[in-house]
């Protein structure tokens, strides 16, 4: 492995939830559930991470139009779920995020020297995020007291939109004179991730045993039968194949051979969008 190689990159822009903290996204999908629940609407966990990474409010105006939300609201309410209902949810769920966010900040083990690794070879580290920027602000002083510090993270209020636009990617683009685009990579557990990559013009890294594909603990993973662990990464990898990315990763702490490939790539003049 060449390590001179990666000075090809210029910038890594690392997803937070399921990627670099929050092994198997498990904040966002249980603050949902809580709020809707309070609804009286059992909400699944596959149905909470179909849109994972949205902005949280996007998320929650495309849950309640999930046919299995859509029928129990009516069921319930007599009426479709409205923009007022969207509000209302979001307010019951700013609170509940931030009160077990911490519950859910361990940093991913390997994430801080893959960063090392990148910062020795001159690339710079973003952050994006659904989190609103009090969330955000909480989460980086949760992992920076953990040695993991992006040199800057966005969320979507800093930018006037989130997933799956570009607009963080390019700002962190702008303020960290990361260029050209076709030489950043963006990493991310959900497929709102590739897309927000993609329309930005980066290189994609998808991530599958941390995060909102297979949602488990690190515990919950560990106690997994072997078999299991296999099918599990085949899916998601499958799944995150179809949804665009360019390469994908178990974990953040296995990405310096792909972020290796990139670099090559970027050597020889590859554009991510070819
Ligand atoms: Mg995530």
């Amino acid at each position: 492995m060449s390590s001179s190689s990666l000075k090809a990159i210029a910038a890594v822009i690392f997803d937070w939830a399921g990627t670099t903290v929050d092994h198997g996204s498990l904040a966002p999908v249980r603050t949902l559930q809580q709020v809707f629940a309070k609804r009286g609407i059992a909400l699944a966990g596959e149905v909470a991470r179909r849109d994972m990474g949205l902005a949280k409010r996007d998320h929650i105006r495309l849950l309640l139009r999930e046919p299995e939300v859509a029928i129990r609201w009516e069921e319930i309410y007599r009426r479709q779920g409205a923009e007022s209902d969207v509000d209302e949810l979001y307010q019951d769920f700013v609170p509940l995020q931030l009160a077990c966010l911490l519950d859910h900040a361990k940093v991913i083990e390997g994430v801080v020297p893959v960063v090392d690794r990148l910062r020795s070879n001159g690339v710079r580290i973003g952050g994006t995020t659904g989190y609103t920027r009090a969330m955000l602000d909480e989460l980086q002083r949760a992992a920076c007291a953990q040695g993991y510090a992006p040199d800057q993270s966005l969320c979507p209020e800093d930018v006037g939109t989130g997933r799956p636009h570009p607009f963080m990617c390019y700002q962190l683009a702008v303020n960290l004179k990361a260029a050209p685009l076709s030489a950043c990579v963006k990493v991310g557990d959900t497929f709102s991730d590739i897309e927000e990559g993609r329309n930005a013009g980066m290189w994609t890294v998808g991530v599958l045993r941390t995060g909102n594909l297979i949602g488990l603990s690190e515990q919950d993973w560990c106690a997994l039968p072997d078999q299991e662990k296999s099918a599990a990464i085949r899916n998601a990898g499958k799944a995150m194949r179809e949804h665009g990315a360019h390469f994908i990763v178990e974990a953040v702490g296995e990405i310096l051979p792909a972020l290796e490939e990139i670099a090559g790539r970027v050597e020889r003049g590859e554009c991510p969008c070819s």
